[in-house]
Formats: C-alpha cells, structure tokens, sequence
C-alpha cells in the first residue's frame, strides 16, 4: 500500500478544459499508460450532458474500457442524479460529486444554491449504489473568480453535510487561489468537524502554489492527492497558466522526500509522450518533464 495515493484527474479536470478534443481511441490509450505507470485511481470522465461539453460524450466508453485495466479504480464526476444513474449504469468504482462552496459559482454553473446542491446528492445517497464509493467534493473552497473570497464557515458546513452523505470528502482549489497557510487552517477546520471522512486534497497551479498547497495539505494529514498529468487544462480565466497541480511534479516532491506513491516516473514520462501526440496544440507543463531528474535520483530510499 502506497503512502501517498494519487488521483489522475487529466482524463476529466484536464480534457474538460482543454481547447483540442482527444479522439476516443488515444484517451483509451493514454488511460492504459497511467494505470501502466502506477497510478491506481484515474478520474476517467464526467457524466454531463454532451451538448454542454463535447469532450466527456465518450465517457461511458471510456469508463467500460478503464474497468478493464486490472486493480484501477474507476472514478467518474457527476453532478446531480441524472448523471449519477448514467455513472451507475457505466459501473464506475466512485462517484465525485462537486458541490461549489462559492454560492455565485455554484448558481451560475449548475443552476442551484449550494444548498440545493447538497439536496441533489442526498437524492444520489439515498438511490441505491451498492459497492459504489461516493465522494463529496467542496469546490472553490479557497476562493472565487466571480464571488471572491469565499467564507471558510461555508466550507465546514458544506463539508459535514456532504460527511453524513458521502463515504469521503475532498477539498478542491477550483480556481487556484488557495496559499498554504489557508490550506493549513481550513483542512484543520474541517477535520476537526468531520474527521476520517476529509480524505482528499484537489489543487491547481494557476498562480504557481500549487506544490506549497499540497504539501500544505501533507502536513495537514492528507494523503490523497488529484492531480493532472502536464497541468492538462489550463485556466479559462489566466492564459499560459496551467490547470491542475502537475502529476510528474507532485509524485517527484513526495518520491524525493523519500515517501512511496506506488508511480514510476519513468512510464509517467512515456504517458505524457502519448498525451502530447494525441493533442499537440494543447499546452501542457511541468518542471520534472523539461529538467529531469535529479543525477543519482531514486524512488523513496
Ligand atoms: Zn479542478
């Protein structure tokens, strides 16, 4: 069992966002050369309606074949019941279900007050979902582009809602705008009212911290990570940021302070070859990618 357990997020956070689609023959490809490399969660789509993002309409597909790809867990996002019985009907292992702290953020994405939100999973909570693993995910629980700063009160309570509901729940910096003495004091927060069930950490590198949060979050306890491959994604809202936390940067930190996270970088860098054939307009980062590693460099010695 590894000590730091990653979540490849690039497939849905990543692709969601990019500007070029990927075909779905090289998305499967791709999934095959993650879970090839080690990872053993992959976030592999959402299940939105088509019309309103084209690039996760494969996503029943692409949950079938990464159930084929031996001891993955299958993880797909959706956002209200309707999406949950397609995730069912799919077979993936876990559900995400991202309930937006930020009230502005959440009535101008899916329509509803967070509250309303929290509504529509306690319906998912309660269809039956036998062996399926529900997550609640507290996103913009740093802050806001539309709202701004977003209340830590709201978190918590969003959060120990979302504990009753949920087998785990996360905390997403939507947007990039968590710094870690923030991540320090609200991952506090919340765990001292939920406890075990606070499990993930879900950052972006918009503005250049998203290692600092992480390793913030480490700090904190944390042990669950979601990152991207390359910063898939970028930012809608900043040009020529990256979007997620990278993937080959985050298993570097944890692999060079000598902690295991199950990842060989080595495939990860083979993966990433895949992902920029399959997309090459699409800009992807990373520091570990372009320097390489370290002379000497092994794995949690
Ligand atoms: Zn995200």
């Amino acid at each position: 069992m590894s000590e730091i357990h990653i979540c490849e997020v690039g497939p849905r956070d990543g692709l969601q966002n990019a500007k070029h689609l990927m075909p779905t023959q090289a998305k499967k490809a791709w999934i095959g050369a993650l879970a090839a490399a080690g990872l053993r969660e992959i976030e592999v789509g959402s299940f939105v309606p088509p019309k309103l993002i084209p690039a996760m309409a494969d996503t029943a597909e692409i949950v079938s074949f990464a159930k084929t790809l031996p001891g993955l867990k299958v993880v797909a996002l959706a956002p209200n019941l309707k999406g949950f019985q397609r995730a069912l009907e799919a077979g993936a292992h876990k559900v995400t279900f991202p309930v937006s702290a930020s009230r502005l953020h959440s009535e101008s994405n899916v329509r509803m007050t967070p509250e309303q939100m929290v509504e529509e999973v306690r319906k998912c909570a309660q269809h039956p979902h036998p062996g399926v693993e529900l997550e609640g995910a507290v996103s913009t629980a740093f802050g806001c582009t539309l709202q701004g700063p977003v209340p830590e009160d709201d978190v918590v309570r969003i959060a120990a809602r979302l504990a009753e509901l949920c087998d785990c729940v996360a905390l997403a910096d939507t947007v990039g705008y968590a710094n870690p003495a923030q991540v320090r004091r609200i991952f506090r927060r919340v765990k001292s009212e939920i406890g075990e069930k606070l499990e993930g950490a879900h950052f972006h590198d918009t503005r250049g911290l998203g290692l600092a949060n992480a390793l913030a979050a480490y700090e904190e306890g944390v042990r669950h990570f979601d990152s991207s491959m390359g910063g898939l994604g970028g930012c809608p809202f900043a040009p020529g940021a990256s979007g997620n936390v990278v993937t080959e940067d985050l298993v570097f930190m944890f692999e060079a302070m000598g902690l295991d996270t199950g990842i060989d970088l080595e495939a990860l860098f083979k993966a990433r070859a895949l992902l920029s054939s399959a997309i090459p307009e699409e800009p992807i980062y990373g520091h570990i990618p372009l320097a390489g590693l370290p002379k000497g460099f092994s794995r949690h010695v």
